[in-house]
């Protein structure tokens, strides 16, 4: 589909209507912030604020084209079109060098981390890791490609019912490798209660040799949410993710090292290591 095809399809205040799609655009924004192809930072003399007012302006130039964004998102994940029109990313594409690169940083760390716990014995704290779903250990890249970044929680139950994210690459082999080396993996994710079977399918499709039964796999449940997280039904991302983690370690668990593409993800302690995941597809508070 050509952009010009989406934009007949989509108006942008459409593009704009959920809350999720405001901040996915702030995330590309983030995410291009600085590159010279948009102009970005080329301020002139018209940039400036006029004399006597207080806050500059903003021009058209200070704001990426979000044409041209997806363009490039599209280059990132190295595009592949298949003949019925779904859209993967490539494993020789940059995203597919970056996330690799990642996991292979993280399986040294947590082999040195390891190694250490041995030492100390432990003090009996069981080691683990926590690994995010969504564009960390699954990859939405088609599916938000066919909701053009515009998050609709019903079309994501459509898709999730009936379709296998591929894994992220790299994190397959980490997530097994920790799990046959006695660490611990807690799935952590946004998703969904209502989510949980055809999430579990999805991981075990893939590939995904950690347990992922119900000890092992944390989901959001908005109506019935567990009596450790004090924030109930309310809580944001990180109060959700870091409460959670929290939960895990008064079981005992030791977290060695935490997965996320979200800097929500990642905030709020309890964990010894963090690895942000790219993801310049949209942005979550
Ligand atoms: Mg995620």
């Amino acid at each position: 589909m050509s952009p010009n095809d989406e934009r007949s399809t989509r108006t942008l205040h459409s593009l704009l209507n959920s809350r999720r799609a405001r901040v996915a655009s702030l995330g590309v924004v983030a995410a291009l912030a600085g590159t010279a192809l948009f102009g970005v930072g080329q301020a002139t003399a018209e940039h400036q604020p006029a004399s006597g007012s207080s806050a500059p302006r903003t021009s058209d130039r200070d704001i990426p084209n979000i044409d041209k964004v997806k363009e490039k998102i599209a280059e990132y994940y190295g595009d592949i079109e298949t003949p019925d029109g779904e859209h993967y990313a490539s494993p020789k594409s940059d995203y597919a060098h970056q996330v690799r690169g990642i996991a292979a940083d993280a399986q040294r760390d947590l082999k040195k981390a390891l190694a250490k716990e041995d030492e100390k014995a432990r003090h009996g704290d069981k080691p683990a890791i926590v690994v995010d779903v969504d564009d960390t250990t699954l990859l939405t890249y088609n599916f938000e490609r066919q909701i053009g970044y515009n998050f609709d929680p019903k079309v994501q139950d459509e898709y999730l019912r009936t379709t296998d994210m591929d894994a992220v690459f790299g994190m397959k082999k980490l997530v097994n490798w920790a799990d046959k080396s006695g660490i611990t993996v807690f799935f952590l994710t946004g998703r969904a209660e209502h989510q949980r079977d055809w999430s579990v399918r999805n991981l075990e499709n893939v590939g995904y040799k950690a347990p992922v039964d119900k000890k092992h796999f944390y989901l959001k449940d908005k109506e019935n949410p567990p009596p450790y997280l004090e924030c109930g039904s309310d809580c944001t991302t990180i109060e959700y993710k870091s409460g959670t983690r929290k939960h895990i370690e008064s079981e005992g668990f030791k977290i060695l090292g935490n997965f996320g593409d979200q800097f929500s993800d990642l905030k709020g302690g309890h964990a010894e290591r963090r690895y942000k995941m790219p993801n310049p597809m949209y942005f979550l508070p």
